[in-house]
Formats: structure tokens, C-alpha cells, sequence
């Protein structure tokens, strides 16, 4: 018997059939004698619609009600969940994140998770019921209703594994598992068997939505090592763990492409110590997530510079009004902004000990005739700016340039706890297929 938490996500529980389709998953888990503790996001598209309520009230409503009123799509999966479980003559119970004992701070709508109590969770897996959990909902210490961000029941359903100490942890989606890039995008992308968390966070905050990133973060700081599989079907899906020596053989894991990009010039900015300070302390302060920033150099006697930088879309008004607010203190000529812009990141462990990969991925963006704006490189992670118009083709370019059409998928298993706490996948997979040099 084994301890199972597991994650259906908005298309696995999109309508009732889908919900009922669910039930059975779970059925055929607790009839073998296993525990299961189900996550569940609201029916795809609630989240959205639920928004755009809001906003047909009030420009920018106030975030507490924003919680309030988002915390209802995952409540109306739970019920409907328990009673398709009911209805196959499995005992179910549903809590909302509160009294799955989810505490969060006070962040509303992007509130952290501070600890998790699951003594109620215990207690009705004790008395033998599926225990079904709302996703991406939490509370604070006051007893206010928070949510954990866009795609947060992935965070839900890591952050109960590791409390309850489960077995498994399944994240079940609509597609077999987290793929070289996105499927949707380029059909020849290649399922994976396995990631390492930090290739998955690289992927993750660069665009591939298949998992959270904050998710995968607290899923590596606690070592949950997950699944990420289809509820459609039976297949195997991709396991996400610590890395292992054996990974640094793939150079490049994956691609991605972040479509919400936008950029801002800073025009004649005078070239002085403190200027940059100036501006990223008042984006900062306005909660502006700045990513990507370059600096040219400053030429004469009292030189100016440009300098860029990169911000989500939607955060793109808000880092005008405050730029616009520091005209006269910091002293610019112009400001000029660029809505439409995508980030294109190849990800891989392999690059620690790999040169080359920038060179490449340059070599085949120019010879798209695709310009790149700006550049960012980590340790296992090289990101470029380019226009979101191109953005698909750079991004189909590099994965058929550093991954392939032909690459065979490798082995599969299924994913087993040992008793020394260490996991395996049985049988074993065959080992990756290797990236030809690209240096
Ligand atoms: P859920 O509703 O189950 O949480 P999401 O829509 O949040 O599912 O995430 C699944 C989607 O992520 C897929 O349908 C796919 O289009 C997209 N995706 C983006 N990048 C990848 C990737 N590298 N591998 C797999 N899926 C990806
Ligand atoms: N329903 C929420 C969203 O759409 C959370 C989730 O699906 O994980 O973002
Ligand atoms: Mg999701």
C-alpha cells in the first residue's frame, strides 16, 4: 500500500466526463489498496473566465476579493470530483486548501506557502476515504482566502506530497510528460524520461507552462522527486529529480520559448555610478520583476547610455509610469517601449561542461535572419531576446538544431519508492540518447 498524492490540472477535469474519467484513475489506485490524496485545479478555463468577471467590474479590483473570488473555481472541482468518486462507490471527502491546513502569508494572489498542518488529511485517510484537495488556494493566519499564483495547484499538489511524506506524486496534465519543448509548438518535440529539477525551474520560468516554477523550487528544496504524466492515457510520463552524473551527457534538455516578453529603452541616460541603482530600486519598489538588462557604454567628456531591459507584458504600463515618474531626478531623453517581444532559452546541465552552445544557437538564428536583441546566459541556461513575431521560428530552429527530428525516445518505466527511500524507474530506461558535439 502506498501512500499517493495526485495532481489533475484544468484539461484533465474540464468537464464532467473528464471528471468522471478522473474518478475511475483514482478508483483503480484506491481498489489496489493505496491512499490517495487527489489535487485539483478548476475546470479549464474557470481561472480565466472568473478574471475577466472581475475586471468587467473594475479595472484592478482589489486582491483580497481577486482571491475570494478565484479560490471558487478549484472549490467547484473538489465537490464535483468527490461525487464522481461517489458515484463508483468510493468513499471521498473534499477540503479546501484551509482545511487541508495550507497557511500562507498575506500576499494575495500570489501568496507563499509558510506550512502545512495536514492533520485533517491523516485523519480521513485513516478512516479509508480519498482525501480531494482545492488547488492553488490557501489561507493566512487571519483566516483571508489566498491564492498561489497562475498554474499554483502544481504547488499545492508538491508542497502536500512533501508534508505528508507520500510515495508517489503524480501530476497528471494533458500531455505524456514534459517534452524537449512545447508539443503544441513543434509536434516532433520528444517526450522526455527524465529531468533534473533545475533544468525543469530553467524550462519552467522561461515559458514552458507545464509545470510552475515556484512548484518545481519547492519540489527540489524538499526532494520530491515527481511524475508529470497524461490523464489520458496509460503511457509513462517524465520523471523530475535530483541530477545525476549520468544527465550531463545530454548537452540541451530543452527549449522554450516565453511568450510575454516586452522591452524598454532608456535613451541618453547619463553615465554615472547610481543611476542604475535610481531606476531598479523604483521598479522594485513598485514590484516590477525586471529580467534581462544591458547596458552600452558611454562615450565623451559627460557620457550617456542606453540601457534596456525586459519585463513581463503586463507589467510594462507599470514600469512606464514609474520610469516616467524619475525623468527629471535621473535625467534621460526618451524612453522607448516594445510590447511585443518573446525570450528563446535552451536548457540543459551538460552546458557546465560544454562550450559552444552560444555560438551555435547565434549561427542558426542568423541564418533564419532573426535578430537578437538582447542576451542572458547562466550555468546550465542561455536565453535570447527576439521580436514574439519570430519567436516560434527561432524557437522550432534551435530545438531542430540541438535536439533533432530523429532523436529515438528512450526507455520508460514506471516510477517506484524503495525502501532506502531512494526512487527508481522500473524497468530501466535505456540510457538518453547523446546530442552530437556542437562546438
Ligand atoms: P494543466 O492544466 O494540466 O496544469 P497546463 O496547460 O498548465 O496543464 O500545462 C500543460 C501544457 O504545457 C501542455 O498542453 C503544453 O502545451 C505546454 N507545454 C509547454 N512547454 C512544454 C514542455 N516542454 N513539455 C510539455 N508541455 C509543455
Ligand atoms: N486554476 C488556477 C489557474 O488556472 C491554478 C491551476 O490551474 O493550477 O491558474
Ligand atoms: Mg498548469
Amino acid at each position: 500500500m502506498a501512500l499517493i498524492v495526485q495532481k489533475y490540472g484544468g484539461s484533465s477535469v474540464v468537464n464532467t466526463d473528464r471528471i468522471k474519467n478522473v474518478a475511475q484513475r483514482v478508483a483503480e489506485y484506491r481498489r489496489r489498496g493505496d491512499q490517495v490524496i487527489v489535487v485539483v485545479s478548476a475546470m479549464g478555463g474557470v481561472t480565466d473566465r472568473l478574471i475577466s468577471l472581475a475586471h468587467d467590474i473594475m479595472p484592478v479590483p482589489t486582491e483580497r476579493e481577486m482571491d475570494m473570488l478565484l479560490a471558487t473555481g478549484e472549490q467547484t472541482t473538489i465537490a464535483l470530483t468527490a461525487m464522481a468518486l461517489h458515484a463508483l462507490n468510493i468513499s471521498a471527502i473534499s477540503l479546501t486548501g484551509a482545511q487541508a491546513g495550507i497557511e500562507t502569508d498575506g500576499m494575495h494572489t500570489k501568496a507563499k506557502i509558510k506550512n502545512i498542518t495536514p492533520k485533517q488529511v491523516h485523519q480521513i485517510l485513516d478512516q479509508g476515504h480519498v482525501v480531494i484537495v482545492a488547488g492553488f488556494q490557501g489561507q493566512t493566519r487571519e483566516g483571508h482566502i489566498t491564492t498561489l499564483g497562475r498554474g499554483g495547484s502544481d504547488l499545492t499538489a508538491i508542497a502536500i506530497a512533501a508534508a505528508v511524506k507520500a510515495d508517489l506524486c503524480q501530476i497528471y496534465t494533458d500531455v505524456d510528460g514534459v517534452y524537449t519543448t512545447d508539443p503544441r509548438i513543434v509536434p516532433h518535440a520528444k517526450k522526455l524520461d527524465e529531468i533534473s529539477y533545475d533544468e525543469m525551474l530553467e524550462l519552467a520560468s522561461s515559458g514552458a507552462k507545464v509545470m510552475q516554477s515556484r512548484s518545481v523550487e519547492f519540489a527540489k528544496k524538499f526532494r520530491v522527486t515527481f511524475e508529470v504524466r497524461s490523464s489520458l492515457n496509460q503511457n509513462p510520463g517524465t520523471i523530475v529529480k535530483e541530477e545525476t552524473a549520468n544527465m550531463e551527457h545530454i548537452v540541451v534538455r530543452g527549449v522554450s520559448l516565453d511568450k510575454h516578453q516586452a522591452k524598454a529603452t532608456l535613451i541618453g541616460v547619463p553615465d554615472r555610478p547610481g543611476v542604475a541603482s535610481q531606476i531598479f530600486k523604483a521598479l522594485n519598489e513598485a514590484a516590477v520583476n525586471v529580467d534581462m538588462i544591458v547596458q552600452n557604454v558611454g562615450h565623451g567628456t559627460n557620457p550617456t547610455t542606453d540601457l534596456s531591459f525586459t519585463v513581463e507584458r503586463t507589467d510594462l504600463p507599470k514600469s512606464r509610469e514609474v520610469i516616467d515618474a524619475l525623468a527629471t531626478e535621473v535625467g534621460f531623453t526618451d524612453i522607448v517601449t516594445q510590447e511585443e517581444m518573446g525570450k528563446l532559452s535552451v536548457v540543459g546541465v551538460g552546458m557546465k561542461s560544454h562550450s559552444g552552445i552560444a555560438a551555435k544557437l547565434f549561427e542558426v538564428l542568423a541564418e533564419e535572419e532573426i535578430n537578437i536583441d538582447m542576451i542572458s546566459t547562466s550555468e546550465i541556461k542561455l536565453s535570447v531576446v527576439v521580436s514574439l513575431a519570430q519567436g516560434e521560428r527561432a524557437l522550432k530552429a534551435a530545438h531542430d538544431a540541438f535536439i533533432g527530428w530523429n532523436s529515438s525516445p528512450s526507455g520508460s518505466g514506471r516510477l517506484r519508492k524503495h525502501r532506502n527511500g531512494e526512487w527508481s524507474l522500473t524497468p530501466k530506461p535505456s540510457s538518453l540518447s547523446q546530442m552530437p558535439s556542437t562546438t
